[in-house]
Formats: C-alpha cells, sequence, structure tokens
C-alpha cells in the first residue's frame, strides 16, 4: 500500500467533493468507483451558500451554471401565516443555488479526472477508508410513509430567484427556481403520489395549483414526473476502525427543507480539514476527531429536517393557528429570520 493513502469509496457528489479537497491540499487519496446506475431523473438540489464556499475552496464551483434563490417565501395551506426570508436577511448573496443533480455530478467528476486523481474500481488496503456510498439499507431508521413527486413545472411568467416553500396537509412542497422553471418536490403519501405522476397533465396542474394557489405565477406545462422514497437515516457512529462514514453514508435526511447534500459537503470539509496535518490519517485519535468535530451540526440538522417533514402535517385546526403564529412570529423579527436563514445554511458549523 502507498503509505497513509486514502481510499474514498463511493464517487458521488460527497465522495467527489472530499476527493478534490484533499488532493488540492497534498493528501494521498484514491476513489473507488463502482459501475451503478447514478439517477438519471430530475432532482433539483438546492446547495447553500455554505457549499457554495467549501465547492470554491474544492475548485468545482466555476464550472457550474446554477439558478440563484434571492428569496424563499414560506407558508401554509389553509390557514394564515407566512414567512419570507431574503439574501439580504442572512447576510448573503443567494441563500441557495439550485442545480440539477446528474450535471452537476457529471461536472464534479470531470473535475476530478482533469486533476489527475486516481480512480480504481477496486479498493487496496489504505491507511483510511471513506464511505461515500450514499444511502445504506443497514441504516434504516424511520420511514414517513411518503414519497417525493418531483417534476419541473413551466411558469408564466419565467420562474427567477424565488423558491416557494409550502406546508400542505398532504405533506411538504417546495417548488425551485431552476433555469426560468419550478422545480416540484412534494412529499405525500406513495398512495397519492402514484395517482399524482399517473394522472393527465391538466389534473396534476389543477392539484398543485391548489396546493400552492396563483403567488408563484400561472402554471402551464409540466414535463416527466418520477417519485423518490423518503426516509431517514442514520449511523450511530461515523467512524469505524480506520474507517469515516460521510454525506448519505452518514445520514440520509427527508428532502423538506434541501440539507442532505449540503450536510454532507460540510462532512467532506471537516473531514478534510482534520486530515490536512495527520500524518496517519487512519489514526483512532485522528478519526475521533472528526466524529466530535461533526456531532452537533449533524445531530441538530438530523432533528430540526425530522421535525420539518412531520410538524406540517395534518390540517387540524389548532395546530393550524400554532404554525401560523410562529410563522408570522418569524416574519416580523428580522433577529428570528436571520438566525433561521443562517442556520440552514451554514448548520451549526463553523464555516465559512
Ligand atoms: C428528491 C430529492 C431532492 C433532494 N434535494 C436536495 C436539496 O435540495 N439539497 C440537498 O442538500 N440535498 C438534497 N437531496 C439529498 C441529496 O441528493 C443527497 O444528500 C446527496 O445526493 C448525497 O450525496 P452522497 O455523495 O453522499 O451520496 P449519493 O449521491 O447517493 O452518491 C453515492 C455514490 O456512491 C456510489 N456507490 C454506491 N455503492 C458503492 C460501492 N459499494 N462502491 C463504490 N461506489 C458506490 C453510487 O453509485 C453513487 O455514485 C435531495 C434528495 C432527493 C431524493
Amino acid at each position: 500500500m502507498t503509505q497513509a493513502e486514502i481510499a474514498i469509496h463511493g464517487a458521488g457528489p460527497v465522495g467527489c467533493a472530499l476527493a478534490l479537497l484533499l488532493h488540492g491540499q497534498g493528501n494521498a487519496v484514491v476513489l473507488i468507483q463502482k459501475q451503478i446506475a447514478a439517477p438519471s431523473s430530475l432532482r433539483p438540489i438546492a446547495l447553500s451558500h455554505a457549499s457554495r464556499l467549501i465547492l470554491e475552496r474544492a475548485g468545482a464551483w466555476q464550472s457550474l451554471a446554477p439558478t440563484a434563490i434571492e428569496t424563499i417565501h414560506v407558508s401554509q395551506q389553509g390557514s394564515f401565516g407566512r414567512t419570507r426570508l431574503s439574501a439580504e436577511d442572512a447576510g448573503v448573496p443567494a441563500l441557495g443555488y439550485v442545480v440539477d443533480y446528474r450535471p452537476f455530478l457529471d461536472s464534479l467528476q470531470h473535475e476530478v479526472a482533469e486533476r489527475g486523481i486516481r480512480m480504481a474500481a477496486k479498493a487496496n488496503e489504505a491507511a483510511l477508508t471513506v464511505h461515500a456510498e450514499g444511502s445504506s439499507e443497514e441504516t434504516k431508521e424511520k420511514d414517513y410513509g411518503q414519497e417525493a413527486v418531483v417534476a419541473l413545472v413551466t411558469m408564466r411568467p419565467a420562474a427567477s430567484g424565488t423558491a416557494w416553500e409550502r406546508f400542505t396537509p398532504e405533506g411538504p412542497l417546495a417548488l425551485l427556481p431552476m433555469g426560468g422553471r419550478l422545480c416540484v418536490v412534494w412529499g405525500m403519501r406513495p398512495e397519492r403520489a402514484r395517482v399524482l405522476c399517473d394522472a393527465p397533465q391538466a389534473d396534476f396542474l389543477a392539484a398543485l395549483s391548489q396546493a400552492i394557489g396563483r403567488r408563484a405565477g400561472e402554471l402551464v406545462s409540466v414535463g416527466e414526473r418520477h417519485r423518490a422514497p423518503l426516509a431517514l437515516r442514520v449511523r450511530n457512529s461515523r467512524v469505524g476502525e480506520r474507517a469515516a462514514f460521510i454525506g448519505n453514508a452518514a445520514q440520509t435526511l427527508h428532502p423538506v427543507a434541501g440539507q442532505g447534500l449540503n450536510l454532507g459537503l460540510r462532512d467532506a470539509w471537516d473531514l478534510a480539514q482534520v486530515l490536512r496535518d495527520a500524518t496517519d490519517p487512519g489514526e483512532a485519535r485522528v478519526l475521533q476527531r472528526f466524529a466530535r468535530l461533526r456531532r452537533i451540526d449533524a445531530a441538530t440538522t438530523v432533528q430540526v429536517t425530522d421535525f420539518l417533514a412531520d410538524a406540517f402535517l395534518g390540517n387540524h385546526r389548532i395546530t393550524g393557528l400554532m404554525r401560523g403564529f410562529a410563522l408570522t412570529a418569524l416574519d416580523i423579527c428580522l433577529p428570528a429570520r436571520r438566525f433561521f436563514a443562517r442556520r440552514m445554511i451554514f448548520g451549526a458549523s463553523a464555516l465559512p
């Protein structure tokens, strides 16, 4: 084995980002890629400003062509209360940047190849094995009994700059601007998701219009629709014997509030920082430091996401009123809005 070589299993976005960060700081690294078909269907990813900083430092931001989110409008169907979060409130140039998973991953993998990072199909013995293979069935913890319907909707006028998060009695609905259109990610019971995916275009648009109203503009047409299962999976420990787990391999979240990949990139960033000066990257002391560094950020992000996935379900009048007051209070209190927005952007990490 090459002394102190780090083997990263999984050339997904988190594995590629870690490979670029480690290679850039002089660590010996090999990326293990298996020929597993990556999702070719649409999957909008809202990258936070913190993720932008990490990708810039990895040298992988410049080649992306994301759609910036300047404002996020949060509301609930069937009751009062709404909050408008702006980039200005949070003190950042944009609250987030929307990319499609597949071209985003292609761009990262291209960058890895350009830098001459070693790729292999099989791992030899390594000083440290980093698991970035994505979600594992072994760690299943909570099934939300929901699937996400994902679809790209053409709007009139064309979508730009504003994302919509709408809590409907069926489940959370996110509308993200992407290249002039709105990308829908709508959590709901699997039977209902199946019906909406197979429904004629007019029926789908009518259901969506009923859920969001006319605030986002006129819904003109919808492209291919597909479904994604939703579950929470968290590993008990993110380190083992000469091993570390990052990204979805460490924790898989409900996509409400778009936190999964952002959290995974912060895992990659912190691991790279810990390994920067380590003479033996697989040493237990080094790995424990990494685990300690990630504990609070990961735990709070998991809790907030899990709370949001559940808290806005159902249409009980009293809980609707309480949610309405919470959204209104957030809307009128700038420090609270600022705290909330920055927490969603940076997590509990020490970035930037
Ligand atoms: C509908 C939907 C919307 C989402 N929206 C957002 C969002 O807006 N913002 C956000 O931050 N997150 C979002 N997410 C979550 C995000 O997609 C994941 O958190 C992210 O893809 C995790 O990246 P990863 O690299 O850890 O894992 P993956 O993306 O799963 O990549 C893992 C890679 O490892 C490879 N692999 C698997 N097994 C092996 C093996 N044995 N050996 C080698 N390689 C292997 C796989 O082929 C894959 O390429 C969303 C998810 C869904 C489903």
